[in-house]
């Protein structure tokens, strides 16, 4: 276990890993306004909108982050040092198109960093899904491109679509019809053959790929009952700067890791000791569908005792969020405390704010991450557990057993 199988192009995992963000375009509906400054770096509830972006993809486990730039490409490469500091885990690349390519061209451009799948997403629009679902959705037959969409919109400004089943069957970019469709939502997974195709010179993905993947049935397209907005109309964008910070400050659901992610048999630190509980991948999934955060937080006095060291806590967090990955589910934070009052490495002998039932591991997510504490709660299999949550002013559930997931999908229900 633990072991992934190695590919040409490297680890499979990076599979998972990269986020491509259109950020290159013009702007000219937004006027004077992107002047000096490009769309996606436009101040969306006091932060440049593209930090929504990079920070969704990041809480999604995406490490590699590639920003498609053209206008103003000089702002975005200062944009990117940023978020490399604050996100130090980040690998942000900038590739600036020598002349205006078109979306299709933008891509094609930078097809020497491409990974076999990647995420690719507008740089000027928020769709509030689970990415990973839309990596992962289980499809029949071969496919080179799936399409996040979003039904019942006015189609003029989007690419309309018409589906059979999952497959799109006909892409028609900017359709002038006064009946509500199912939209492209700007959100995509994309096989890095399908770029191969494109033509040199100026092209577009919505009206040149998409269209010619959708006869050859190629095309793949989900619904998601989710937020979604683009600032690139004025008002759009004064729309987005009150509703943007609100639909990105969630419920969160603390999850107890051992006993109620995993079977609790004493001081789990590896892989092979590792076994899921019934439904606890479902259960996460849930979470992350519902636009909510997943958190673990679990005390680990396994490092204070000298079991384990906190290396091999970070490396099973990862494994496990390695194995969420493939399910289209993924765990947003990790939180471990190492310390215990009687410790037998003197390091980590204390009585800390953070070991549950003390509230420290919740109240610091909670000041770190944007978080609606209001519908927020606790599950745990221990009266330790339920108590931190009642310290934190949080509901605590006790989990006895059985299905999480029943028992998270009852709690999700608002
Ligand atoms: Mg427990």
């Amino acid at each position: 276990m633990g072991e992934r199988p190695e590919t040409a192009d490297g680890n499979a995992a990076d599979r998972w890993r990269q986020c491509v963000i259109l950020v290159g375009g013009r702007g000219t509906r937004l006027g004077a306004l992107t002047e000096a400054v490009p769309k996606p770096l436009l101040p969306v509830g006091g932060k440049p909108f593209l930090e929504y972006l990079v920070f969704e993809a990041r809480r999604h486990g995406f490490t590699h982050i590639i920003l498609l730039a053209g206008y103003r490409g000089e702002a975005l490469t200062a944009a990117a040092e940023n978020l490399a500091r604050r996100y130090p885990e980040l690998k942000i690349d900038v590739v600036i198109e020598p002349e205006p390519l078109g979306t299709g061209g933008a891509v094609r451009f930078a097809r020497d960093k491409l990974a076999p799948e990647f995420l690719l997403m507008n740089g000027d629009s928020l769709f509030d899904i689970n990415l990973l679902d839309l990596a992962t959705r289980p499809v029949a037959g071969p496919w080179s491109a799936r399409i996040a969409l979003k039904p019942g919109q006015d189609p003029a400004r989007y690419g309309a679509v018409d589906v059979s089943g999952d497959r799109i069957t006909l892409f028609r970019e900017k359709h002038p019809s006064s009946d509500p469709a199912t939209i492209n939502g700007g959100v995509y997974w994309i096989k890095r053959e399908a770029i191969d195709d494109i033509p040199a010179g100026t092209a577009s993905i919505e009206r040149d790929v998409f269209p010619r993947l959708a006869a050859a049935g190629a095309l793949r397209g989900f619904a998601y009952d989710r937020f979604m907005l683009d600032i690139g109309l004025p008002e759009s964008l004064a729309t987005g700067n009150d509703l943007i910070p609100q639909r990105t400050t969630r419920a969160a659901v603390f999850f107890d890791r051992d006993g109620v992610l995993n079977v609790d048999r004493g001081y789990v630190h590896k892989s092979d000791q590792f076994e899921w509980i019934d439904g606890a991948v479902s259960a996460i999934k849930a979470v992350n569908d519902a636009g909510r955060f997943a958190f673990v937080v679990t005390n680990q006095a396994g490092v204070a005792y000298g079991y384990y060291d906190e290396r091999q806590v970070h490396a099973l967090h990862e494994w496990i969020n390695d194995q969420l990955r493939h399910s289209g589910a993924h765990i947003d934070a990790f939180m471990y405390c190492p310390h215990h009052p009687e410790a037998t490495r003197p390091a980590y002998r204390m009585a800390c704010a953070c070991r549950k039932p003390n509230p420290g591991m919740l109240t610091t997510l909670m000041s770190d991450w944007p978080i609606l504490r209001d519908r927020s709660f606790l599950i745990g299999d221990r009266d330790t557990d339920l108590k931190a949550a009642a310290a934190a002013s949080i509901s605590g559930h006790l989990f006895a057993g059985g299905s999480l997931q029943s028992v998270v999908e009852r709690l999700l229900v608002p």
